[in-house]
């Protein structure tokens, strides 16, 4: 089959060369800008644009997503009840659930429930999504692992006791009910 080859003619713009340029412009003055902002708060005694971190961590505020964990409730027992909305719900289908059946005041509970945080993108739809609050997104970011099996996060990694959610949860509700 024969191929036709047209050759576009765009119109050159008389500030197109310059582009390059004022770009470098434009970043030196950024950077330049921040430079003496950050060393004019240094000399009035402010270090609060400087985090030395691990000795110091940042106080995130209330509405921070960190990783998301299951909620264990006082009797030591997951608040899921294995719906599988939050596994609906990932858009990086990075929950695995499976169910199993109980006596217990809940009917299923979660035999397995792993997240493979390699794909997580804290993005909170499975909070949004439980209809038991069993879900929260935490306030734990450092998660990095050294291999692709430690991004990935059982249940027994991922119960938290409700009691250090507090925070987050009573955020929640405070935003919802608003
Ligand atoms: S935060 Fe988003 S990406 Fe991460 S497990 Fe929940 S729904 Fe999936
Ligand atoms: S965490 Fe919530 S949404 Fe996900 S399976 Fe459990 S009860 Fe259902």
């Amino acid at each position: 089959m024969a191929v036709r080859i047209v050759k576009v003619k765009r119109p050159t713009q008389p500030w197109s060369s310059m582009r390059p340029w004022w770009a470098v412009v434009v970043g030196l003055w950024v950077s330049t800008r921040h430079f003496f902002v950050n060393l004019g708060r240094f000399l009035r005694g402010s270090q609060d644009f400087t985090v030395h971190f691990p000795e110091q961590r940042f106080v995130h505020p209330p509405a921070l997503r960190g990783m998301p964990v299951l909620v264990q409730m006082e009797n030591g027992k997951e608040r899921c009840v294995a719906c599988g909305l939050c596994e609906w719900a990932c858009p990086t289908t990075c929950i695995t659930i499976f169910p199993a059946e109980t006596n217990n005041e809940v009917e299923r509970y979660p035999e397995v429930f792993d997240i493979d945080m390699s794909r997580c993108m804290f993005c909170g739809y499975c909070e949004e999504a439980c209809p038991e609050e069993a879900i929260v997104m935490s306030r734990q970011v450092e998660i990095s692992s050294y291999s692709r099996q430690g991004s990935l996060w059982h249940k027994e990694d991922l119960l938290v006791p409700i009691s250090q959610l507090k925070t987050r949860i009573d955020y929640l509700r405070s935003h919802y009910e608003r």
